[in-house]
């Protein structure tokens, strides 16, 4: 029987880096891996993280069971930086729970909504693929609306159009900052915009936050989210700390669910819970618990914004010198200086997107999305070279 199945398409980006691990050039760059780069090419653990690791191995009494619902620690320890210190719970209106990742976290919240009768849910395009995917697997319907302009700003006007024309039974899924794979976010005004035509729409929101911290701080990038939650009687946040605390490979990520009333909340986690059960039972612990006892000790807390502030820095920079570049071939690179995040799109067609790897050793997205932070003072001209080479 399972002689019958098709083979699958390839992840693109992990076919990605076989070619680019199999390249021989000395001079290779990659740009398609999704994680942060150090200005030397590394991907480190953060110090905070592996103090925290530390005291856990030795302090860890038990791996015993915890429950579909995680480290609830982990989960309520990180609420004052989602959603404000002021009142993280919003007066006992939000609760969460842990996720294997932010992909577990989406996946949990698009069930849910789709248990609590959710059929329809709003997208904007391009997006992360995995969106598209977990609604198609699930299955949700998925209607698509435009993203971004040509001119490398957000199209307001068709996320707007989508909330305003939505019905009953409607959700819309919203990168919170740092959009992957364009790098272009709503300004406050726009968010604004947002959460009053939410405020008046029977649209269900869900808001995807997988990079708080990497675009223009913790508190800057949780504005579009705050905006929208304080509009809005109830809503979704898909959560992940695997960029922000480097955990990557360990799944670290959180649900949170503001419903109407907190006397909603035990029927709606009760059926989080039981849905997250019949995925993968429970989450994995370690990355969770690490994240707990950096945000539950001040000295760690201070080490980890630190080492979250030089991410944001250098990304910043690499930013800036791409922008300064303006014009480079038929390519106008200004835009990326206002972007935010790993991620950027240019506007190279497939062909020159395989020049730039056949010609140059240069490896990303067929999309033409790369990775900011796989660029460094090392490459970052030859780089912008060999975009004015194949872009003439
Ligand atoms: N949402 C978006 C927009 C993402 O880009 C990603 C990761 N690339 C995720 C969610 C999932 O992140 P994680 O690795 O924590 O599953």
């Amino acid at each position: 029987m399972l002689e019958r199945l098709a083979p699958a398409s390839p992840d693109a980006l992990l076919a990605l880096i076989k070619l680019h691990a199999a390249d021989n050039r000395a001079d290779k760059i990659d740009l398609g891996v999704g994680v942060y780069r150090t200005g030397q090419g590394d991907t480190p653990v953060f110090g905070a993280i592996k103090a925290a690791e530390e005291r856990l191995v030795e302090t860890q009494a038990s791996k015993s069971y915890l429950g579909p619902e995680g480290d609830m620690g982990f989960v309520e320890a990180l609420m004052p930086y989602v959603f404000g210190a002021d009142d993280p719970s919003m007066g006992g209106r939000i609760q969460g729970m842990q996720a294997p990742g932010g992909t577990g976290a989406v996946r949990l919240a698009v069930a849910l909504a789709k248990a609590a009768g959710v059929s329809k849910v709003h997208l904007g395009v391009p997006s992360w693929p995995n969106h598209a995917q977990i609604l198609a697997d699930l299955p949700l319907e998925m209607a698509p609306f435009d993203h971004d302009c040509d001119d490398g700003t957000a199209n307001i006007e068709a996320v707007l159009g989508a909330i305003r024309g939505a019905g009953e039974g409607e959700a819309v899924v919203l990168h919170g900052c740092c959009h992957n794979p364009t790098g272009i976010d709503y300004t406050p005004e726009q968010w604004r915009e947002i959460a009053e035509a939410l405020s008046d729409s029977p649209i269900l929101p869900i808001i995807d936050l997988a990079y708080q911290g990497l675009g223009y701080g913790m508190e800057e990038d949780a504005f579009g989210l705050r905006t929208v939650l304080a509009a809005v009687p109830e809503a979704l946040v898909a959560y992940s700390c695997d960029k922000n605390f480097g955990l990557y490979r360990d799944r670290v990520g959180a649900l949170y669910v503001m419903a109407r009333e907190a006397g909603d909340l035990p029927a709606i986690m009760s059926n989080a819970a039981a849905l997250a059960r019949a995925n993968w039972s429970m989450p994995p612990d370690h990355g969770a618990a690490a994240v707990r006892l950096v945000l539950d000790d001040p000295a760690l807390t201070a080490q980890w914004l630190d080492e979250l502030d030089t991410m944001r820095a250098r990304m910043r920079q690499v930013r800036e010198r791409l922008a300064a570049a303006g014009q480079v071939g038929t390519l106008d690179l200004t835009p990326l200086g206002s972007q935010n995040g790993l991620f950027s799109m240019l506007r190279l067609d497939k062909e020159q997107v395989a020049r730039l790897r056949s010609d140059h050793a240069i490896y990303m997205a067929a999309s033409g999305r790369i990775n900011v932070a796989g660029l460094t003072q090392g490459n970052i001209d030859k780089f912008i070279a060999a975009l004015g080479d194949v872009a003439k």
